[in-house]
């Protein structure tokens, strides 16, 4: 137990800012040590140690064959441990997340006017989806790799692997639309949330459509490759169709950071003029520049609006995480700070026992939830084959199907299907391919949308 101790191990735990932190964790190691075998100091280099570990092992079973743990259990991570398990039962696979309720962030545009209800995002149970594939949920938050050691470290220990994916989604990048001040950042975070990451954002904003009694509402859209394209649109067409059904005085404006409408611009267009003349003021290329909280106006490059109420979505980057395990690309290769990995097999360059993949990868995919899951199964089945010996050679392409719901009364919805290409002579992604899209707002979409979204459940959460 004191080898934990050792002058190179306090050094490295000092490097990581975490004395303080470990030191309540040492003193309890005893009795997980006991559960959770030897005590991994001995076996470590400092060497490679990006983040931070804990000093002792998870309290988890011993490994049953070759170990796979997935950090992160959003789309992408609840689909590559379902189907890497599934195509090599003999992994014993690990999902370490630290959320203990899920609630989705696809289909929760469809709560604010009440298509859904929140029991249609969140009644999922990351036991259960760990029970019916066979693998062990583990309710941790990751802070640390051991790429020498094969260590993933997790704020409840740490897990050896020999096969790792990391799949945290993405973070908000407050900077690039002028907000650098900690304290501007904390309080946007809380008064006036985005709405595309956690589920408590979307509870916030719930509240706010509920109660928006008429006035101003601004939706900004980013630039760069932010999460799910069309959902800041979608969102704005649903709480103008509040806004209408209520009889409201207000108006939703659009201050688009682009110069068109990033995706199904069609179908959104017409959703503005046939649905909601008069309530959609769409501003295109007019970039966020700053904000005003206390006197309610963001900062254009040019003009400044005032709001009554505002979800202000600013450029997303990776989640911090990639960049904390030193896994980030080169900022010549992404500037939103994405992984640095094989974009046919998604394994990080130089380490065939690393992998990212979801909303963190570099790869210019639309960020979105069909996307993640049906890449999940790809690399579910290319760490299945590898821990098995064997190769995959063949790309598969990630399918992109997205609906969105342009009319809450009556429901109204369009849809994007699209697929990607490949050139192996410049070894890129070139874009979509085998697109196929559905740009009339039209009634018979809207079950399909909402059977889509319960399909995305059923792949990952049933057997
Ligand atoms: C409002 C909105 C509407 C959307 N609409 C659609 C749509 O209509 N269609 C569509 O296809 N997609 C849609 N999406 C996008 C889709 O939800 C995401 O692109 C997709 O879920 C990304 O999957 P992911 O697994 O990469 O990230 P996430 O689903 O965000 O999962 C990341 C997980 O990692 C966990 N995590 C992070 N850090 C750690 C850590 N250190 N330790 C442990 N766990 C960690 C998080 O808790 C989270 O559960 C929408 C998203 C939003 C927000």
């Amino acid at each position: 137990m004191n080898d934990d101790l050792s002058p190179e191990r306090r050094q490295f735990l000092k490097i990581g800012g975490a004395l303080l932190a470990a030191a309540p964790m040492v003193a309890a190691a005893p009795a997980v040590f006991a559960a959770g075998g030897k005590g991994p100091a001995s076996e470590r280099s400092a060497k490679g140690v990006k983040g931070v570990l804990t000093g002792h092992w998870a309290n988890l079973p011993k490994a049953k064959g070759p170990r796979l743990v997935v950090v992160g259990g959003g789309t992408s991570g609840l689909s590559v441990a379902k189907y890497a398990k599934k195509d090599n039962p003999r992994l014993d696979v690990v999902l370490v997340e630290y959320r203990d309720m899920y609630s989705s962030c696809f289909c929760s545009n469809l709560w604010y006017p009440d298509i859904i209800n929140l029991e249609f995002l969140a009644k999922h149970s990351f036991l259960d989806a760990a029970k019916n594939n066979h693998y062990t949920y583990f309710n941790a938050t990751c802070i640390g790799l051991d790429r020498d050691s094969k260590i993933v470290a997790t704020s409840e220990g740490d897990i050896r692997y020999d096969y790792v994916c990391i799949a945290p989604g993405i973070a908000y990048d407050w900077e690039k639309i002028g907000i650098d001040d900690i304290e501007t950042q904390t309080r946007m975070r809380q008064e006036y949330p985005p709405g595309f990451i956690d589920p408590t954002e979307h509870v916030t904003i719930k509240r706010k459509v509920d109660t928006f009694e008429g006035g101003t509402w601004i939706q900004t859209v980013p630039t760069g490759n932010y999460r799910c394209l069309p959902a800041p649109y979608e969102r704005a067409c649903l709480i103008a169709s509040v806004i209408k059904h209520k009889g409201l005085k207000g108006k939703v404006i659009i201050l688009d950071g682009n110069p068109e409408i990033t995706i199904k611009a069609p179908g959104f267009h017409a959703a503005f003029k046939d649905f909601y003349k008069g309530i959609i003021e769409w501003m295109p290329s007019t970039r966020v520049a700053g904000v005003d909280l206390d006197k309610k106006i963001i900062h254009g490059e040019v003009e400044d609006f005032a709001f009554d109420e505002a979800t202000i979505y600013p450029n997303v980057r990776a989640s911090t995480l990639i960049e904390k395990l030193g896994l980030m690309a080169p900022t010549s290769k992404t500037a939103q700070k994405e992984a640095d990995i094989d974009i046919r097999f998604y394994n990080l360059v130089g380490d065939e026992h690393v992998y990212v993949s979801g909303d963190a990868r570099p790869m210019p995919y639309s960020k979105s939830g069909n996307t993640s899951n049906s890449e999940g199964h790809f690399v579910g089945h290319i760490i299945a084959m590898r821990s098995q010996g064997k190769d995959v050679k063949k790309w598969e392409s990630p399918e992109t199907l997205c609906y969105s719901m342009v009319n809450a009364y009556p429901q109204q919805a369009i849809w994007v299907d699209t697929h990607y290409g490949y050139d192996a002579k410049k070894d890129a992604i070139t874009g979509f391919a085998d697109v196929k899209v559905d740009n009339t707002p039209s009634e018979k979409n809207a079950p399909a949308y909402l059977a889509w979204g319960r399909g995305m459940y059923r792949d990952m959460f049933r057997a």
